[in-house]
């Protein structure tokens, strides 16, 4: 057989997504198919999205993945509420900002964008002056911007939007179980997540929620349902005030009418890809949201203590810093590729390098979910400093790994925390 049984190698994942899975979520995986109506596994999707609604924050009745990427959780939410000739909003901090704007477009949505320099984020002051002006029907923007390693504040828009009758919806496919995300208490009413970043499972879903008014705006667009469209049907659809979202795939209202009490058929659910949300989920519950957050913070700080102490330059405004992306400047005259494959070749660590305007100037280091542990960040700071060495980056030698591991130390006679 030209065909070897498959075998991956095993690697440190350091990069912002995807990450290290724990093996537990591996095993939830290979457990045995169960049919999309067997009441097993309407069980599974209903404890699914319960933990979602904790993960989240929220009281709203719908928390579900779609079935996809976490840009397919940004195009249902984007396609289910727009319609063409809306004015849509986008803040642009980074690379994602742009994949919003695109996707606005797409659906006819009438975008204007306000961008601020790459490595900081806005005056929360700046985009509700822009809400008052430009008077948008959507609100989207990035929470965490992998591109950049900058964090949005977000907890002052929502009022703003509520009060203009705007919907917010919000990216947080980066920062979503690394970082807090309070989407009742922020007044987002819809918000992506993703579940190979901080949720540390597969690549393959992507969790949303949403609130009553942006169902009231889907309700509003819902597609004459008699089953396969006729003629008649068309043309009923052609003619209403609002029309029908032009996505079957994607198309809210019919994902909620089953993943709800309904259970109408749809799509069929990726039954292991939702045994593996579940198991990630109840591994977040277990360990705690603000302890998860505390983990993501005190890691993130050991990763720049080391970095710093080997004399390399962090990009972006530290102020605005994402607790689980850090960027770091590539010292002038190393090849950053090279860097790259001789830490994955050598080490067997992966981190990432960026893209467009920051292409080439920085790297980028992920701490996030399963990935962000105590032993992978020594492993990666003795790496790096090895393979600078190697390519001659005057940096301070001996320095970087002894620092974050009296940090460490520092940091567990000083508190209990057990991380
Ligand atoms: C990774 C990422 C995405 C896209 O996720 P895919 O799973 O690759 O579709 C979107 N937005 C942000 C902020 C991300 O970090």
């Amino acid at each position: 057989m030209q065909y070897t049984d498959l075998s991956t190698p095993t690697r440190t994942i350091m990069t912002p997504g995807p990450v290290e899975v724990d093996p537990r979520v591996l095993r939830a995986m290979s457990n045995p198919i169960v049919g999309q109506f067997d009441p097993s596994f309407t069980t599974i999707m209903n404890e699914v999205m319960d933990m979602l609604r904790i993960l989240f924050q929220t009281k709203n009745q719908w928390a579900f993945p779609v079935d996809g990427t976490s840009r397919s959780g940004i195009e249902a939410v984007l396609c289910s509420v727009i319609e063409p000739g809306d004015t849509v909003l986008v803040p642009i901090f980074g690379r994602f900002g742009y994949l919003l704007t695109e996707i606005c477009e797409r659906y006819g949505a009438n975008v204007h964008t306000i961008e601020c320099e790459w490595g900081t984020v806005f005056e929360q002051t700046t985009i509700n002056q822009k809400i008052d002006e430009i008077k948008p029907k959507i609100v989207a923007i990035v929470h965490g911007e992998t591109s950049t390693g900058c964090m949005q504040p977000l907890d002052q828009i929502g009022k703003t939007c509520r009060d203009r009758d705007a919907l917010l919806i919000v990216d947080a496919v980066a920062s979503i179980g690394g970082v807090e995300m309070k989407v009742d208490e922020w007044m987002i009413d819809a918000l992506i997540g993703g579940t190979q970043k901080c949720i540390s499972v597969p690549s393959g879903l992507a969790p949303i929620t949403y609130n009553d008014r942006v169902e009231a705006v889907i309700q509003a667009r819902k597609k004459v349902e008699r089953g396969i469209s006729t003629e008649e049907d068309h043309q009923l659809d052609e003619t209403r005030k609002h029309p029908y979202i032009k996505s079957n795939y994607f198309d809210i209202s019919m994902l909620q009418d089953y993943w709800g009490p309904r259970r109408l058929n749809h799509h069929t659910e990726a039954t292991s890809m939702l045994y593996a949300l579940r198991e990630g989920l109840r591994i977040i519950l277990e360990e705690g949201l603000d302890q998860r957050f505390l983990r993501h913070l005190y890691h993130e700080k050991a990763l720049i203590t080391g970095l710093e102490a080997m004399g390399l330059s962090l990009f972006g405004d530290a102020q605005s810093k994402l607790p689980t992306v850090t960027c770091v400047e590539i010292p002038e005259g190393i090849d950053p590729e090279s860097v790259r494959s001789m830490l994955l070749e050598q080490f067997g660590i992966e981190i990432a390098k960026s893209f467009g305007p920051l292409e080439g100037k920085i790297w980028r280091i992920g701490t996030m979910g399963y990935s962000c542990r105590k032993e992978n960040i020594l492993f990666l700071l003795g790496a790096l400093e090895a393979v600078l060495l190697q390519h001659g980056a005057p940096i301070h030698i001996g320095k970087a790994t002894v620092a974050a591991l009296e940090y460490y130390t520092e940091q567990a006679a000083a508190t209990v925390l057990s991380v």
